[in-house]
């Protein structure tokens, strides 16, 4: 904000001519396209500002910028910025490109990105037999007994057209245990052979919260559901911290390159921060990285609880001051929590709070030490509870409300607390290509009443509420250019509906 001020302020300065000639600055950018989105917020329906650069269309408002200490100074036209020009200054000449200030990632899972490129990719394969014939391929070139991890099939839309058995899939790679995660994380298909070597059998209790497929005998079928999906987790060899590392830098990478200046890590446990932080040392982060604790590491947790927020130091990338806890599942896989029935299956209402493992007791001392807290919730009952919980902690612990908390998702609210995210300051952190993607099916899960307070950005704009969009890498594309069409013109990559989906 400060850096902004300034930046006005000599911007007038040299418009009006100022007596004093300028510090030679560090860098110059001239000869661009440049957006410094340095003009107020939109309007609630969604009308640029009067001081934004827009009449018929949205148009640069600077050619040049000139950059000291790691600070914008001045913005202006190439001529205005040559001032602050001398030899020392590094000059880069854009050439008619097109430059806007660094963005914010801020719900994502960029360890899981790197760790995609290792894995076996199913996004956009629908049926059970092309996916088999995929995992074939990759079995005749991994040496037997090696596992074979895979991820990308879309939960909700297996869902819809019915979740497979493991029958195919165990016969055709009898050799290999095969474990294959869901886009989001709530659904695991796994082989016989992953679940001889995982223990897993008849006997094996289903956790609160989860779901796993049986047949008549009771012998789990190879689907898990929601928080029983994590089942096999623990039975897959560890990749090692050095992977894991390698994993989160080549994630970041990515990002970087995509234009991210700085990553919000939803859900970080033990392992991923010890990464974190061995890279940070290294001075090998390749952005800044926003840490959210998992609330699920009980220990991690509690030794946070006792040093409190951790803020970025100097010479440092890495800030810990966040904790990701999960209220409920999702919505494809019919975990997350509703307050009626789910349209497409009566009498299944879902999952959430302590039913799925939120710690409510270990939150509210996290909030109360000092800690935001960003919590997912999707279903119309799950963010109801979570709006309930924040109340109650706000109540019992004095400070707790200035943090600035945030609910992840927010997908479906009921109209009763559409205001309540605004009365309480808890912003909602929400993701335009979900509901692009989510389309097909999402409408089946809740029904034509419900799917208005589903993915409702401008109602909770209108309410009050502060919003802020992410890409919830890596289930879905990180680009900046599709998370803005779909939340411009809420259609898919496609570009369907014509007419946007529920505009
Ligand atoms: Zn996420």
């Amino acid at each position: 904000m400060t850096g902004s001020r300034i930046f006005i302020a000599l911007v007038a300065c040299s418009v009006v001519g100022c007596a004093a000639p300028p510090e030679p600055a560090d860098m110059i950018l001239t000869n661009g396209r440049i957006y410094t989105l340095d003009w107020d917020d939109p309007d609630l329906e969604g009308v640029p500002a009067p001081n934004a650069p827009f009449s018929d269309s949205w148009q640069p408002d600077a050619e040049a910028i000139a950059v000291s200490g790691g600070m914008v100074v001045a913005a202006g036209t190439s001529d205005e910025i040559e001032r602050w020009r001398d030899d020392s200054t590094e000059v880069v000449d854009l050439q008619g490109a097109t430059a806007i200030p660094g963005l914010v990632e801020s719900h994502s899972h960029a360890a899981g990105l790197g760790r995609n490129l290792r894995r076996l990719d199913l996004r956009g394969v629908i049926g059970e037999e092309d996916a088999v014939e995929l995992i074939v391929a990759k079995a005749a070139e991994t040496p037997p007994g090696e596992w074979i991890l895979g991820w990308g099939f879309d939960e909700g839309e297996w869902a819809t057209h019915g979740y497979p058995d493991n029958d195919l899939l165990s016969r055709q790679v009898p050799d290999h245990p095969v474990v294959l995660s869901g886009l989001h994380g709530f659904a695991t298909w796994a082989n016989q052979r992953a679940l001889d070597e995982a223990g897993i059998d008849a006997d094996t209790p289903t956790p609160s919260g989860g779901t796993v497929s049986r047949d008549s005998a009771g012998n789990p079928t190879g689907i898990f559901l929601n928080r029983a999906s994590g089942m096999l987790g623990a039975a897959i060899p560890d990749a090692g911290a050095a992977q894991l590392e390698e994993d989160l830098r080549l994630g970041l990478e990515e990002l970087a390159r995509s234009g991210y200046v700085r990553v919000h890590e939803a859900g970080v446990g033990s392992s991923l921060l010890a990464a974190m932080e061995s890279l940070d040392a290294r001075g090998a982060l390749p952005t800044r990285v926003f840490a959210m604790l998992s609330a699920r590491d009980e220990p991690l947790s509690r030794r946070f609880i006792e040093s409190g927020p951790v803020a970025e130091a100097a010479g440092s990338r890495l800030a810990v001051q966040s904790v990701k806890a999960y209220y409920d599942a999702a919505l494809g896989s019919r975990g997350a929590r509703m307050i009626e029935d789910y349209s497409d299956m009566p009498g299944h209402r879902g999952t959430s709070g302590n039913d799925y493992g939120f710690d409510q007791a270990l939150v509210a001392e996290l909030m109360a030490a000092g800690f935001q807290v960003g919590i997912h919730a999707i279903g119309d009952a799950g963010n109801r509870e979570t709006l309930d919980f924040i109340a109650g902690v706000y109540e019992e612990a004095e400070g707790t409300e200035a943090r600035r908390h945030r609910i992840e998702h927010a997908q479906v609210i009921h109209p009763d607390d559409l205001t309540r995210l605004a009365e309480l300051g808890i912003t909602a952190s929400m993701q335009p290509p979900h509901a692009v993607e989510d389309k097909t099916w999402a409408e089946e899960r809740v029904g034509p009443d419900r799917i208005r307070g589903a993915y409702a950005w401008r109602s909770l704009r209108r309410a009050g509420t502060s919003v802020i969009f992410s890409s919830d890498l890596a289930g879905s594309d990180h680009s900046i250019f599709y998370g803005l069409h779909a939340a411009v013109t809420r259609r898919d990559k496609q570009a369907e509906p014509m007419a946007g989906w529920y505009p």
